[in-house]
């Protein structure tokens, strides 16, 4: 390591990453880290806009760190998918040459056209291949809120199928392949190490499905359940997987993971005092919470602080709710729709992250629904019926769930009490078609954690009335001026 080095030797930062290395700890993403420490450490003596320019690069850092990571583990020759890619480009693009003569202009329309369908070796499939777990989960819960459990099965493979010949594995197959046996957690597809975020989903995914007392799960639990211990570090953090990459992310996967499972709550798994005691350690100045303590707050990290503080029925710890309550309503856009953070433009997935935690705190009228929904159908393709980031862009799962489920949070899926009844439109079927709720804190449909019986808190201000969704949970009061 002295070779690439070429300071002083007894330089703290040298001898630290030397320490690191000899602990075998992944290098890049701990140097990373002590990059984030110091631009934090730095906010008294820079800018803050500066800082927050620096503080951006390096999490795009560490991103594209995580993606080269997931090319380097993933089993498959980069140079077969390169070939076969450029192979079929250039064969497709040949065809109609040698079409011609046999079928002549009208007959090689359709041999141009087909080279421009989308197929799974596509540009969007390779890169999103690391992610199908979560994908599996956005596309089934949005579908979940929009059409009863049957349809969804029907629909999308889900636990049954429809004809007992055909051999294509259903979604809860799938999900049991992607168990990695040598870590014990899920991994984001088949082959794939266990990480938090993806085990999260696969407990999700298996929850929507009603399948968490499966056979196969049943087996797997207790490898389950070591591998979320065995992410917890002392100061109650938790990491994702192995490499040890640290985030208040991976603190809300594994609360809620655990929760579904039913193995949080009067169990001995971790150390729920203490995991909270960190989360509550990253609120900012501002009342917003970052990815680790000092970091930047941003709409998301908020959700997976709040989303886990209430989880562990501790959102006592929380302080200056009123403040973060204005942070995030202060989110809200001309354009209606909301940001991540100041000076952003607004996004679709935000609509989530911010109305999510506003209902945990009881306040949600401090959003314009109306403006929020119009941004939300906006930015829905007229065509596929998907929904995009912001208007004009190109659809995807990601942001049709969280469009979908702003949708719900703000009451427009279903008016007044219960649900609202509207026609289905296709071909004069007069069946009546009602939506299910989403629960902001599980992020699954209300009946789903209602029936699991999990526990959960709110907390509100002194008088505020209870959202219907939320009236299970435990209720801590704050104080509103
Ligand atoms: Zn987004």
């Amino acid at each position: 390591m002295k070779d690439v080095y070429d300071g002083d030797e007894n330089d703290a930062d040298f001898k630290l990453i030397c320490k690191e290395f000899l602990n075998g700890t992944h290098l890049p993403l701990r140097i990373s880290s002590a990059m984030r420490s110091i631009i934090v450490k730095n906010h008294e003596y820079a800018d803050p806009i500066y800082n927050r320019e620096m503080d951006e690069q390096v999490q795009r850092l560490v991103g594209c760190l995580g993606m080269s990571e997931r090319v380097l583990r993933t089993p498959f020759p980069v140079c077969f998918t390169r070939h076969t890619s450029r192979l079929f480009f250039f064969w497709s693009n040949c065809l109609p040459f040698a079409l011609y003569p046999a079928a002549g202009p009208l007959g090689t329309l359709p041999a141009s056209l087909a080279k421009k369908i989308d197929n799974p070796s596509s540009y969007e499939g390779a890169v999103t291949e690391h992610l199908r777990m979560s994908g599996i989960y956005w596309s089934l819960t949005a579908l979940s809120i929009l059409v009863p459990l049957e349809k969804v099965d029907e629909r999308m493979n889900l636990c049954s199928k429809a004809d007992a010949s055909d051999d294509t594995p259903t979604i809860v197959d799938f999900v049991f392949e992607c168990f990695d046996a040598k870590s014990g957690g899920f991994g984001g597809n088949k082959l794939q190490d266990g990480h938090i975020l993806y085990t999260l989903s696969a407990i999700q995914i298996l929850a929507l499905a009603n399948a968490l007392d499966d056979e196969r799960m049943v087996e797997i639990k207790p490898r389950v359940i070591a591998f979320i211990q065995s992410l917890q570090l002392d100061d109650g953090s938790f990491m994702g997987d192995e490499w040890g990459e640290i985030d208040t992310r991976f603190s809300y996967c594994a609360l809620s993971a655990l929760s579904i499972l039913g193995e949080l709550h009067g169990k001995d798994t971790i150390d729920i005092d203490k995991a909270a005691e960190y989360i509550a350690s990253c609120q900012n100045f501002d009342g917003g919470f970052g990815s680790q303590p000092g970091a930047e707050s941003h709409a998301g990290q908020i959700f997976t602080c709040i989303g886990a503080l209430s989880i562990a029925c501790r959102l006592d710890l929380l302080k200056d709710e009123e403040l973060l309550c204005w942070w995030l309503a202060e989110r809200q856009c001309d354009s209606g729709g909301l940001n991540g953070r100041p000076e952003k433009q607004s996004d679709v997935c935000y609509s989530w992250w911010i109305l999510s935690c506003l209902c945990i705190l009881g306040k949600v009228n401090w959003i314009r629904g109306d403006k929020l929904a119009n941004f939300i159908l906006k930015c829905q393709d007229d065509e596929d019926g998907g929904i995009a980031d912001r208007p004009g862009d190109m659809v995807d799962v990601f942001h049709t769930f969280f469009g979908i489920a702003g949708l719900s949070l703000i009451g427009v899926l279903h008016e007044k009490d219960g649900v609202v009844q509207i026609e289905e439109s296709d071909g004069g079927d007069d069946r009546k078609n009602s939506y299910r709720k989403i629960d902001p804190v599980y992020a699954l449909p209300c009946d789903v954690v209602q029936k699991l019986g999990l526990k959960g808190q709110v907390a509100l201000p002194k008088d505020a009335p209870v959202d219907e969704r939320l009236k299970d949970y435990d209720v801590h009061q704050w104080n509103s001026e």
